[in-house]
């Protein structure tokens, strides 16, 4: 069976591809970097989300009610589902009462998560994903490999040879300027021809019933503002109280998530067109359980800005496909074994457990605290490998017991002297194909100190 880290290893045989995605991903949190580091107040603003995101997570049934009010009296039509399977039915029937066979959709990882398109499309309706990013895995029949950037790991090249057998661009063309005009002269067709748009919602806000959808192309607007059925998809942990704490999650999202100031369109939604109609989604799919786990209830504080990816070590370098999950790399990994803790056991595993995601988080999710305790969950239910709980239970054997650890400690740099190379190094070692143990010291650090510190 596949795991994270045999997925991982197919990613990692081409040598040049991950060089080049690592380096991407990393050039990406270094422009965060630089725009954060441009705002003395970060780290209040940062402090700011949080507590706000706090509030939301004690006080969801009132803020959702709050909103659900506003967005009726507004006009919107609001329907409530309880999983994936009731989401991808109430779209259906709101298009199937239209007589919808085509439709557009931007930025929804919910409709990802709840495999709407295959559902759709089961339905004889055509769906077409309109961002750049978007379209692209979807004529090539991928996931998405990061919630931002979900083509980032693919070259242009690749992109080339694929709009050449789909959109009829030049054999061999990979010119990234000429590649986009041909996509948006495709695409503004698929525009003009839906009857409905559907969309992803970055923020809901209660105090006045809106939608918040932040996207860098307008291509969301462009469905939107031209079919006649709206539709809104969200998960029921993005609503935020009030219009003016926009002001904190727009700064923190565009920074984080590709170090822009602010995303290129911030568009509101609060009623429908004159003739139209506007329907809004509000999906749970687990996330009251999440909401009810205390250890890790804060990971619904997330805004979906990727920067935990972008600067994961283990991400970087493993592809977000490795995951095998809607949302992959840090925050993914607290997030699946939530939904199905014996297919995504692995996922915990895939983490340093250095901090950095949680560093750059702009909500302040303790992530690899997270990583750490699902670690402990995935060992008491009894889902541990026996190539780590083996190893595992003989390391807290010894390091429980003093004595044996100092004689295991002495066993092990004596057998490391002698021992031949290739019991550490070889092809059934997977830690030794990558690594090389530093020398081995002649003593303990505890032989060391007791020479070296006796008089002090
Ligand atoms: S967990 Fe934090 S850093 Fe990761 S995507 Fe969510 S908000 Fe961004």
């Amino acid at each position: 069976m596949q795991n994270h880290a045999s997925r991982a290893a197919t990613f990692l045989k081409d040598d040049a591809r991950t060089d080049w995605h690592n380096n991407t991903l990393w050039h990406v949190r270094s422009k965060r970097d630089k725009l954060v580091h441009g705002i003395p107040e970060w780290e209040s603003i940062r402090q700011l989300g949080s507590d706000i995101k706090d509030n939301v997570l004690s006080n969801l049934d009132t803020y959702l009610e709050q909103f659900v009010a506003k967005a009726e009296a507004n006009g919107v039509i609001v329907h409530w589902a309880v999983d994936a399977k009731e989401h991808n039915e109430i779209v259906h029937g709101i298009l199937a009462r239209h007589k919808v066979d085509k439709i557009v959709k931007s930025k929804s990882m919910l409709t990802e998560e709840c495999h709407l398109n295959e559902h759709l499309e089961k339905h004889g309706i055509e769906v077409v994903d309109t961002d750049l990013g978007e379209r692209i895995i979807q004529l090539k029949k991928e996931p998405p490999s990061h919630i931002v950037m979900p083509a980032i790991h693919l070259k242009k090249e690749e992109i080339g040879e694929l709009f050449h057998e789909h959109l009829g661009t030049e054999k061999g063309a990979s010119d990234p300027q000429y590649l986009t005009e041909a996509a948006r002269g495709h695409l503004r067709e698929k525009f003009l021809s839906a009857k409905a748009a559907i969309t992803g919602v970055n923020f809901a806000v209660a105090e006045t019933g809106g939608v918040v959808v932040c996207t860098n192309e307008g291509n969301a607007d462009m469905g939107v503002h031209l079919a006649p059925v709206q539709i809104h998809c969200m998960g029921i942990e993005k609503v935020i109280p009030r219009a003016e704490h926009l002001a904190v999650f727009t700064r923190l999202l565009g920074r984080s998530a590709t170090g822009q100031p602010i995303t290129i369109y911030t568009s509101h939604h609060h009623r429908p067109k004159v003739g139209g109609e506007m329907h809004i989604v509000l999906v749970d799919n687990g996330r009251t359980k999440q909401l009810g786990r205390e250890d890790f209830r804060n990971s619904l504080k997330c805004i979906r800005c990727g920067a935990c990816m972008n600067t994961c070590p283990i991400y970087r370098r493993s592809g977000g496909h490795s995951y095998d999950h809607t949302i992959p790399g840090p925050i993914g990994s607290i997030l699946s074994p939530g939904k199905d803790l014996k297919k995504n056991k692995d996922l915990p595993f895939a983490s340093t457990l250095c901090g950095s995601c949680s560093d750059v988080c702009p909500v302040k999710i303790d992530i690899h605290e997270q990583l750490y305790k699902w670690r402990q969950i995935v060992s008491e239910e009894g889902h541990l490998e026996n190539v780590k709980s083996i190893p595992l239970a003989g390391a807290g054997a010894v390091l429980s017991r003093g004595g044996l650890y100092n004689f295991m400690g002495k066993a092990a740099r004596t057998a490391l002297k002698i021992a031949p190379r290739a019991l550490i190094y070889n092809q059934f070692n997977a830690w030794g194909q990558s690594r090389e143990l530093p020398e081995v010291p002649k003593n303990s650090f505890k032989e060391w100190y007791a020479k070296n510190r006796k008089d002090a």
